[in-house]
């Protein structure tokens, strides 16, 4: 019989998924094969054996919020919290319960910092605020939305502050590790990757706008050594799916979570379906302070 001639399909880069070539030339810095442990105190670490818990809300819409959360936080043990006060929304509309608290918001942030002794992580969006959180974040968080902004990228790497980097809903880990590489060139190995879900067909739930992509927990494992964290609030948007979806991202083998939590659900200023109340998220620290001890890591 002829021998069909088919076209040559070059199995060569670009794809969509990451190549021997991609770990070699690429991606070298991020895949290195040394485990690099992102440490924000001498207590709260992020490595192999720990599993730091970063709570908080979403926005940090008043002084009282803040100081309410804090402190029960605090109470539970909890040393990270987070709350933006500078904060990207998808449409340009803010309700007139929400305002971004921009300056104001971080120096209740300092307030809190110096009354409880925790550790804050805000997000950084644009450069022009960087310096004003410089002064206050333990922790700058690149969003989702800013994954692939790359001057942003290398200004928060010139800080050397631990850097929490989200991976983008529609970004394959290839270009999530290409982003992290530009943090990386310039000179700051404090790295914390994190999964908060991904745009999908189904989200099996008309309130669920992302899926955890729990895969990527596994595979980001394989590839990287850089911690590797999960944020179950964001990608399921919907509260009552966080506990399951925490534990879940704790089987995975995460190295840290972020979870939203707020005293008032329904009335937080955005995002109401998403933070757990203070009692469902006491619960769920619960659980995962026994389910981590199977997987041999400390929850901190
Ligand atoms: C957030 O952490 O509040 C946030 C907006 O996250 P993301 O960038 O993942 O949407
Ligand atoms: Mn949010």
């Amino acid at each position: 019989m002829k021998k069909l001639k088919v076209p040559y399909l070059s199995n060569k880069e670009p794809t969509k998924d990451i190549t021997k070539d991609d770990i070699s030339y690429k991606l070298p810095k991020v895949t290195s094969r040394k485990e690099i442990k992102v440490k924000v105190s001498d207590n709260i670490i992020f490595s192999k054996k720990t599993l730091p818990i970063i709570a908080g809300p979403n926005g940090v819409e008043s002084r009282e919020l803040i100081f309410k959360v804090a402190k029960y936080l605090k109470k539970l043990g909890i040393k990270i919290i987070r709350g933006h006060a500078y904060k990207p929304l998808t449409f340009p509309y803010r309700s007139n319960q929400y305002k971004e608290s921009l300056d104001i918001g971080m120096d209740w942030m300092d307030e809190v910092k110096k009354y409880t002794g925790m550790k804050v992580v805000t997000e950084l969006t644009e450069i022009k605020y960087l310096d004003r959180l410089l002064k206050t974040s333990d922790i700058l968080q690149i969003g989702s939305r800013n994954m692939q902004n790359l001057e942003l990228l290398r200004e928060a790497s010139k800080s050397n502050l631990p850097i929490i980097l989200k991976r983008h809903f529609g970004a394959s880990l290839r270009d999530m590790l290409g982003a992290a590489e530009h943090i990386l060139v310039e000179g700051n190995n404090k790295l914390i990757l994190c999964e908060r879900g991904v745009s999908s067909p189904h989200t099996h739930r008309s309130t669920s706008r992302f899926m955890l992509d729990v895969q990527a927990i596994v595979a980001l494992k394989e590839l990287v050594k850089y911690p590797v964290i999960s944020d179950p609030s964001h990608a399921s948007f919907w509260a009552p799916w966080v506990p399951n979806l925490t534990y879940s991202s704790i089987a995975a083998g995460c190295d840290g979570l972020i979870i939203e939590m707020h005293p008032d659900p329904k009335n937080s200023a955005v995002d109401p379906l998403q933070p757990l109340n203070f009692e469902q998220f006491r619960k769920v620290l619960a659980k995962s302070k026994k389910l981590s001890k199977l997987f041999n890591k400390k929850i901190v």
